[in-house]
């Protein structure tokens, strides 16, 4: 497996796979926009989770899948975000959307509990891709050292239910926002601070 260093200033989007490669494919250009950094998904650097499942819960353990991630780019510079169309659980919760390091460089996203025919109802892969963008951005807004803010419509916003991802909106507060340009600007290559 190829594990080449990520140069500083971009976001790698890899799936984990099985994924939704519709939903894949929205993700980049909107990314690129929220933080004003490139972004691109490496099919080739795809990761099979299979050593993450949990069998007595049928699902997949996140914080396995972070340290896997972090294992194969020791060292790197850039972040990652790991999306998957798999449960993925951590040992306290039932579910987890998606788990982050704070101020790390990994994160993964789940697209499993976004989609409407979970809950009975007719599928909306328009709503799934406006839950996974909102989500995707959040958890790597924790790998820009941002937590959870009370402004409701603030994407920084905590969901535990996918009706409160729709609440929110897919943009960062003025305080969110403003620490994370204090953070992207580290990590522009060539900027010295
Ligand atoms: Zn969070
Ligand atoms: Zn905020």
């Amino acid at each position: 497996m190829a594990s080449v260093l990520l140069p500083k200033g971009t976001i790698r989007i890899i799936p984990i796979t099985p994924v939704d490669e519709q939903l894949l494919a929205s993700l980049p250009d909107p990314l690129e926009s929220a933080f004003k950094l490139p972004a691109a998904v490496e099919e080739e650097n795809h990761m099979d989770p299979s050593f993450a499942y949990d069998l007595s819960r049928t699902q997949y353990n996140s914080t396995l899948l972070i340290s896997a991630f972090l294992d194969r780019w020791k060292g790197n510079e850039g972040k990652i975000l790991g999306v998957t169309s798999v449960d993925l659980f951590v040992p306290v919760l039932t579910y987890v959307f998606g788990e982050a390091q704070l101020d790390g460089p990994i994160a993964v996203v789940s697209t499993y509990r976004l989609d409407e025919t979970l809950y009975g109802l007719p599928p909306s892969p328009k709503l799934a891709a406006a839950r996974l963008l909102k989500e995707a951005i959040h958890e790597l807004g924790h790998t820009f050292g941002l937590i959870h803010c009370h402004e409701f419509e603030c994407v920084m916003h905590s969901s535990t239910a996918v009706e409160e991802i729709d609440l929110k909106s897919a943009q960062f507060c003025v305080a969110c926002e403003g620490r994370l340009r204090g953070k992207v600007e580290e990590m522009l290559p060539g900027v010295e601070r």
